[in-house]
């Protein structure tokens, strides 16, 4: 391809609303172009690269067995209402009604769908195990798209599906599926990570995440280095330490005027954040509860929304803590709620004597509160987050570190939640009937690419691995209207093509120093520049990962090319 003819779009300046390199980096090497929040079109160069990507992912699916499909994006309601999922996806499902009034989506995951048609394909053990996957746009109204194709409305997923004839099934599946997601990422070079994750709206009794180390990744990695245990921070468990046996004390009011942060409290008692119990009220579907953990935690949302099987929650309104407590925001307790609401407490917090809570008086707070004494929790449950330092849940003797990730891939043992709901089943050999036994496997494609490039960059642009680069070579004639120079590169390029190598040449009438920036910034893996030497038929290599250029004869930088 000559530069000079290619629709090529890249920009100078780094735009305002990119805040993080990979999307700054896509923007500017006009790999794609934003059509609204979220939602993005790939441009010839980035497209190169994402078929790259998908190229590899497809190959090693197919390599392990799995079977391509392509579902519809649009889908019939009752796909979804089967499962509950219509409702459970609440807002972040993309609605919308057909001419004769009937209610459709835009998939954002397409568990129902294939359990369907598998479902109404398969009626006996003898045609399971099978695993089917397809490479398609999901659509998901996410609360807050960000970091462009890493968190986008209009999204590219590998979708695949696995149907066991039982548990014993699924766990071969799942570990043909966990193999071929290493391989994937290893062939890519990314360096990451695999933890265990929340289920989340999937259900199910098991699931796996992989992670890119990331300082921009959106989630938090919590792991052991003693024995490895490594878990999304939204799952990730942590020993509590042993409990309290102090006697209780009598419960005190104590007054604590423009008190409005915990450390200020603290200031106030000459206490530590330890000796203090937050409760924080959720609206959870509706439904108000007090979550409770102590005052140097933060409570975890998806394990408090896990716990009532939540479809939305947020903190409750100032007005709704107001109703509730009967003070201002800030003083909320378990002791003397206006209203009875569930209280969760995590068991760090069941463990506690004597602690401080809020009032539900403006400017008071109780101290020496007793859990069975002062008020009754409905419920003790893991709720916190871990933090650094923490000792490991599995073996109890490490301590948790932390790091940050963008999730690339996830694989859940899905179970009977879907075949049941769905009613999906085969007859055994007896002729019995039996659910089906599932396990999903979802890889984001675009977010991949991004993830590629937040790893491989430097100040000047994109380094590609080569296994995903949308041209693997750049010819740079130093001068287009110097016969010697621009017959020489173009030797090199003819040369290269006819060899198969997707190879670019600038022809276009720029200084060099324009088309090297060029070239760095849509991360070419090779640059081979011809310019005073041509006449020797001497040329100048450079890979665009390393810093060093060296001159050889074309024949050789050829010879380099294909190494490529
Ligand atoms: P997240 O926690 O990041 O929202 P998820 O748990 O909702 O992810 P899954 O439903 O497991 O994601 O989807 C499978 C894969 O699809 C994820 O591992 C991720 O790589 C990708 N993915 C999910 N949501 C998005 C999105 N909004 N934009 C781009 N890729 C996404
Ligand atoms: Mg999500």
């Amino acid at each position: 391809m000559k530069v000079s003819e290619m629709f090529m779009a890249t920009q100078r300046e780094i735009p305002a609303d990119a805040e993080i390199p990979s999307h700054q980096l896509m923007l500017r090497a006009g790999l794609i172009r934003k059509a609204a929040s979220g939602i993005y079109s790939f441009m010839p160069l980035g497209y190169r690269a994402y078929r790259k990507v998908e190229a590899v992912i497809r190959e090693e699916m197919d390599r392990a067995g799995a079977q391509e499909l392509i579902m519809p994006a649009l889908l019939p309601a009752e796909a979804y209402q089967g499962s509950g999922r219509w409702e459970k996806f609440g807002p972040e499902m993309f609605r919308l009604t057909d001419r004769g009034g009937r209610s459709f989506c835009l998939g954002p995951t397409h568990e129902e769908p294939f359990t369907e048609a598998v479902r109404d394909t398969i009626r006996s053990y003898k045609q399971l195990p099978v695993t089917l996957y397809q490479i398609q746009h999901k659509y998901r109204d996410e609360k807050r798209p960000r970091f462009g194709v890493i968190r986008a409305r209009e999204f590219v997923m590998k979708d695949a599906y696995s149907f066991d004839v039982d548990e014993a099934g699924l766990d071969v599946s799942y570990q043909k599926m966990y193999v071929a997601y290493r391989k994937i990422f290893d062939r890519f070079g990314l360096d990451y990570t695999i933890v265990d994750a929340d289920s989340g709206a999937m259900g199910g009794s098991g699931s796996q995440e992989f992670m890119v180390k990331s300082e921009v990744g959106e989630d938090a990695i919590c792991f052991c280095d003693e024995c490895g245990y490594a878990a999304n921070e939204e799952k990730a468990g942590w020993t509590r330490g042993a409990a309290d046996n102090a006697e209780m004390l009598p419960i005190e009011k104590i007054h604590t005027p423009d008190v409005k942060t915990i450390e200020e409290l603290c200031g106030y008692l000459n206490c530590g954040p330890e000796a203090f119990v937050k409760t924080i009220i959720y609206n959870i579907d509706g439904k108000f509860v007090a979550a409770m953990c102590r005052g140097d935690r933060d409570v975890n949302e998806t394990k408090l929304g896990n716990l009532y099987d939540a479809t939305e929650m947020e903190l409750a309104a100032f007005a709704d803590v107001e109703m509730i407590t009967g003070a201002k925001v800030g003083f909320a307790g378990p002791v003397g709620l206006k209203q009875k609401i569930d209280i969760v407490v995590d068991p760090e917090v069941a463990g506690m004597k004597n602690f401080v809570v809020g009032a539900c008086e403006s400017d008071y707070h109780f101290k020496n509160v007793n859990i069975g004494r002062d008020f009754e929790a409905d419920n003790v449950a893991d709720i916190t987050n871990a933090k650094e330092g923490d000792i490991c849940p599995k073996c109890g003797k490490g301590k948790l570190g932390m790091a940050r990730g963008v999730e690339v891939g996830h694989i859940f043992k899905l179970g009977t939640k879907y075949s049941k709901a769905l009613d999906c089943i085969y007859l055994d050999k007896d002729g019995k009937e039996h659910n089906m036994v599932m396990g999903c496997y979802g890889i984001g494609v675009s977010r991949v690419l991004a993830a590629i490039i937040e790893q491989f960059h430097d100040d000047d642009g994109i380094i590609w691995p080569s296994i995903v680069a949308p041209y693997k070579v750049m010819v740079i004639p130093t001068k287009t209207n110097d016969e010697e120079i621009m017959g020489l590169a173009e030797k090199i390029y003819n040369d290269l093509t006819e060899k198969g190598v997707d190879v670019l040449i600038d022809d276009r009438n720029e200084r060099p120093g324009v088309k090297f920036k060029d070239c760095d910034l849509i991360g070419i893996p090779l640059r081979i520049t011809v310019g005073r030497r041509a006449s020797e038929g001497i040329v100048e290599v450079k890979a665009r990962a390393g810093a060093d250029a060296s001159e050889m004869t074309a024949d050789e930088a050829v010879a380099e090319a294909l190494k490529i």
